[in-house]
Order: C-alpha cells, then structure tokens, then sequence
C-alpha cells in the first residue's frame, strides 16, 4: 500500500521530517485501514520512507524508517526503544529510584509515543493511533526490556479527536501501583500519582532546571508560580532559600506539594491556592518583595490563531514579576509553547524591562533536560525554553 505525494513535496520527508500532513498526500493507493502500514513514494514512485496511516488525522501518515522493504514489526520496534534506552543509560538516568523520560516521540524516532520511567514504574502516552493500536506490543517489549515493576497507560484529552484514538487510562502490564510513588530526583523525593497526576504525573523536563534555579537561591525569599507538586520550590528551599512560596490553582497539586514538602522535612515553604495572575497583582498592591521568582505556566498557545492571546499571557507574567523583584532579583521565566520560540521570549522580557525600566541581565537560556532530546528533522519538538535571568 502506498501514499503518493504531489510533486514538489517530498523534499522534508527526504529530510527525514515524521509528519506527513494531509496537503502534500495526492493519493492513496490499496485501501489502507487505519493504523495499516504504507509507503510514501514521490509523484514518481520513488521509495522515501515507510510509516504508519491514520485518514483521521491531519498527519496523514507518521513515518518511521527510511530503510525500503523495512517492516514496522516488533524487532523495529525492539530497535527502537533499546536506542532509548542506551540514550539514557549513557546521560546516567537509569537509577533505580530516579525517573526520566525514556522515549521522547519524534526525537527518539517514536512519533506518537511517550514512555515516562518513575522508579520501577513505566507510563506510556499515545499521540499517535498507529501506535496507540500497537499499546501491548509496545508495552510487551518495554517489559521485556526493563522488568518494570507496572506499565500504565495515559492519556491526553484532546487526542482522541485529533487521531480518533479512544484509549482507556489504567494498568496495561503488571502490578497496578497502590497510591503515589516515591520518585528521587536531584537527592530530593518527590510522590507522583500515575493514575491522577497531571500528564504522567510529574514534569521531567525540568529537572535541571530546577537545580539550576536552586544554585541561585540561597538566602533568599523565593516565590514559585505555577508550582505543582512544589519541583522548583522544594529544590530552592534545600539550597537554603529564606523563605519559599509556591502558588497553583490545583488544590490537588497543593497537596501533593505539601507532603513532598514534608517527605523532604523542608520546613520553610508554604503552598498557596491561587490564580497566579490574581496572586501576582495582589503582591504587587501590597508591595511585597522577593529575591528569586520562577514563572512555570502551562501551555498558553495551543494553535497559532491563539498565539497573540498567549504572548500577552506571558509578557503579563513576566512584567508582574519584574516589578516584585528586589534589586538583582532573578527570574526564571519557563515557556512550554512550542509555538512561542526562544527569540520570542528574549524579545517580550526586553520589552517587558524597557517599559518597566529595568536592567535585566540574561544568564542562562535553558531547554529541557537532555532525556527530552530534539531531532534536527523535526525542530518542532523543541518545546520547553527557559531563561534565567538578574534583574537591576
Ligand atoms: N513548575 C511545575 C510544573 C508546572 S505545570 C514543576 O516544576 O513541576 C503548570 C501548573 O500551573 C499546573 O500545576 C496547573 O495546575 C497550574 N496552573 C495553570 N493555570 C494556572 C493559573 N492561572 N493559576 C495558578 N495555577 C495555574
């Protein structure tokens, strides 16, 4: 079975780019099913790649080897996931008691697929119903893999619609686990909850970043806004920040925060229930102060005709946070918009400063941590930014 291109548009496909948008697809030929395997051949007929076929979705077709006459079987697939897996033995994250993310989707050459490990736990995401159909087998190798000790399953909302997958949360291989997990990361324990936390249950990709915020946190009053189960806020507070606040929304995140805080016996941090924006703007009136500020919101643009809308998300954040921080004050301002780039960022805290005329410094421009990795076929990938930066 094979999907034919229109002429002119093979070329991103050669360049090994995943995503095969209905646009470019001037035929389809064998009557594919949903899920069935299919070559992607130029207006020629030349061979380019071998993916996955979904007429649900916008994505036409998910490609996945370059290599003709390759079959999508379980040994591809093997293949696959045991390079995942080496990736993360050589960055060191394969502590029995740690977590990383173990399959990045496209930039681990998976499109469609995510597996978070928490301890001895795997959880799996699909955004693809290729390989959403392929869940046991996947979850068979995986095991085969790693003897976890369970591999659950997840999902997005929102997914169903854009692949027309409906795939049911819960236990896919092993053990069911009772209650949270105890997850170490960076020497401090955090719970993570597989069935109810939000995503996977925990933010991976910013566990370098949290220690980096940390290192600049030390005697000072920090305040962590959109803080979850407290990532940022707990590490600030190991690292001897003077006084640390977290602020979300979510009750439950609240309460996860809470006892991680007390897991960790870290005593001076307080969670609050908030809307950041409300939250910001009250410490503003009041004119409170801090030394360290972390804004981590979550994804404000989802499609570009909100782009705008969530830019002024942002530059808000960040012009509230300017004017609560004291004199060489650091911000960390975190983005996981992959609509929204760095540039963009940098260009709103410029911004930002000038009408607010402030001095700001940039220190660092961050992305995830490295068990997030980016394929250069696929830039798109590339979501979570984040700039630290002194504020005068
Ligand atoms: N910093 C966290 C991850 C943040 S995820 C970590 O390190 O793990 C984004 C968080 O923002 C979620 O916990 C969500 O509940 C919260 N949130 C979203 N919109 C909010 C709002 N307007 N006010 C307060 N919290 C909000």
């Amino acid at each position: 079975m094979r999907v034919v291109l229109h002429p002119k548009r093979a070329r991103p496909f050669h360049g090994r780019h995943p995503w095969v948008f209905a646009g470019a697809v001037a035929d389809v030929e064998g009557d594919p099913a949903d899920g069935d395997e299919v070559d992607l051949v130029s207006h020629t007929g030349q061979f380019i790649a071998r993916g996955l076929y979904n007429s649900q979705s916008k994505i036409r077709v998910r490609l996945y080897s370059w290599t003709e006459g390759q079959p999508l079987d379980r040994d591809f697939f093997r293949d696959r996931l045991q390079a995942a897996i080496r990736l993360r033995e050589l960055l060191n994250l394969m502590h029995p008691q740690g977590g990383c993310r173990l399959v990045f989707s496209e930039g681990d050459g998976l499109s469609g697929l995510t597996v978070d490990r928490y301890a001895d736990w795997l959880v799996l995401q699909f955004t693809a119903l290729g390989l959403g159909q392929r869940r046991e087998m996947l979850a068979e190798l995986l095991d085969e893999l790693l003897r976890p000790r369970g591999v659950y399953l997840r999902t997005e909302r929102g997914i169903g619609q854009l692949e027309g997958i409906s795939l049911q949360d819960g236990r896919l291989r092993g053990e069911s686990p009772q209650g949270p997990i105890v997850l170490v990361e960076n020497g401090l324990r955090f719970q993570v909850n597989l069935a109810e936390g939000q995503k996977t249950g925990y933010y991976l990709d910013q566990r370098d970043n949290r220690q980096e915020v940390a290192r600049l946190a030390a005697g000072r009053r920090v305040l962590d806004a959109f803080c979850y189960s407290g990532g940022f806020a707990l590490h600030a507070a190991r690292a001897g920040a003077a006084e640390v606040i977290g602020v979300d929304g979510s009750e439950a995140a609240l309460t996860l925060a809470r006892e991680n805080a007390r897991l960790n016996e870290l005593s001076q941090v307080q969670f609050h229930k908030a809307d950041v924006f409300d939250d910001l703007d009250q410490r503003v009136q009041r004119g409170e102060t801090f030394g360290l500020i972390v804004l981590d919101p979550p994804k404000f643009a989802r499609r570009k005709s909100a782009l705008d809308e969530a830019l002024r998300g942002y530059r808000r954040l960040q012009s509230l946070a300017l004017r609560l921080l004291e004199p060489d004050g650091i911000l960390a301002s975190c983005c996981c918009s992959g609509l929204i780039t760095l540039d963009m960022l940098e260009q709103l805290l410029a911004q930002v400063a000038s009408e607010g005329r402030r001095e700001v410094q940039l220190l660092q421009r961050r992305g995830p941590s490295a068990d997030h990795p980016v394929s250069v076929a696929c830039l798109e990938s590339h979501y979570l930014k984040c700039l630290i930066a002194r504020v005068r």
